[in-house]
């Protein structure tokens, strides 16, 4: 006879194992069921909340989505079959389905893939151990979905569509050479290099000549469990031409000290993570992964600035610079982030290098290496 924390072991191997009449009421006895379903439904979410008998462990949960289906197999709970119709606008309804007496799927009919989270409640009082499933009416695009054990990386080519970004000649109305131009055609060899690596997966930000605003791709960053974010931009300083050279920016813990309601206004309205398995997002969580994010961002920097140094002949790498202005993309809370300037559009040299394809190779080349150097070190520490 085994103990309950062996007879969890035993289904974290993934033991599919045929129970005899003992083992069976032992699972009887101590694996926790579905006592009840409960949901409400508001125009924000419609929450989902299973009563258990006991409690069940993150671990032991996996999901996944598959064509309207949002879908959740939980070892180490059983349940009877039942079935509980939603009086929701995307959702229908849910269902629980016990697979083995230690094993149940739930699954939830959507209209269409939507943002999740999944979380529990410890029992308190008279209310016992809860599963908390909310579905947000937000689309879920299919996009930032990403296979499990990939590393995500988000491009942010910086401008697009009516933002222009820099551009030169500064005076002119319709002037010839345009930052948002610049910063997407590094970016897609960002890409294709980074792409060579079936470990990784990009997503951008933006992928054409289309405005995207700068909340929006923040909240890209966070909703795609990015392990890098960079932003690249080149820069303009009118005043002073003969500036020149690139420059790789990380957040400043001083910097994100003033923007105080940032972290929590993604936090309240991004749901962080929500293609993959999100226990609880709080804003204390937030607000300690934002501690971790300029450790990280630093070390994402240092690796980018690395590389770009091993292929710079014309001695125009500056190296890491603090962020001074008030730059919502790298302030994503929990995301390594970086913006990269490639060069300055009001210096005639850079400008020249700028437009050339070889040059954007060469600076794409040196961003992709470092990303690939950073993604490296993850994998030899422990994630937090
Ligand atoms: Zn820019």
């Amino acid at each position: 006879m085994f103990t309950r924390r062996q007879f969890l072991k035993v289904l974290s191997l993934g033991g599919f194992f045929s129970f005899s009449n003992v083992e069976l009421s032992f699972a009887k006895k101590y694996i926790p069921y579905v006592k009840r379903i409960r949901y409400s439904s508001s125009s924000k979410r419609t929450r989902i909340v299973f009563d258990l008998s006991g409690k069940v462990y993150k671990k032991y949960i996996s999901n996944y989505m598959k064509h309207n289906y949002l879908v959740f197999v939980v070892k180490g709970l059983r349940t009877d079959r039942k079935k509980v119709y939603f009086r929701s606008k995307y959702a229908k309804y849910v269902e629980v389905i016990p697979l083995t007496s230690t094993k149940t799927k739930i699954r939830i009919k959507l209209d269409s893939p939507r943002s999740y989270k999944i979380f529990a409640l410890k029992s308190r009082g008279k209310k016992s151990f809860r599963l908390v499933i909310d579905v947000f009416p937000d689309f879920m695009p299919l996009k930032l979905k990403t296979e499990l054990g990939k590393r995500v990386v988000v491009l942010d080519p910086g401008h697009g569509g009516k933002d222009p970004g820099a551009i030169w000649p500064i005076h002119w109305r319709h002037p010839k050479y345009k930052e948002k131009n610049i910063t997407l055609g590094i970016a897609k060899k960002v890409k294709k290099l980074l792409e060579k690596d079936s470990r990784i997966s990009v997503i951008m930000t933006r992928e054409r000549d289309v405005f995207v605003p700068l909340l929006k791709r923040a909240e890209i960053a966070a909703k795609s469990c990015a392990d890098a974010f960079v932003s690249i931009h080149a820069d303009s300083m009118p005043n002073h031409p003969r500036w020149r050279g690139v420059t790789v920016f990380k957040a400043s813990p001083t910097l994100f000290a003033k923007a105080t309601n940032t972290a929590e206004a993604i936090a309240k309205n991004v749901k962080i993570c929500s293609d993959t398995m999100c226990w609880s997002i709080t804003p204390v969580i937030v607000s300690l992964s934002s501690t971790v994010t300029f450790v990280e961002s630093r070390k994402l920097a240092e690796s980018i600035v690395k590389r770009l140094k091993a292929n710079d002949n014309e001695n125009i790498v500056k190296g890491i610079k603090d962020m001074k202005r008030n730059i919502l993309v790298i302030k994503t809370p929990g995301r390594p982030a970086v913006l990269v300037e490639t060069g300055f559009m009001t210096n005639r040299y850079d400008r020249k290098n700028l437009l050339k394809s070889s040059y954007q190779w060469k600076i794409a080349k040196g961003i992709a290496q470092g990303i690939k150097e950073y993604l490296r070190s993850l994998d030899k520490v422990a994630m937090y």
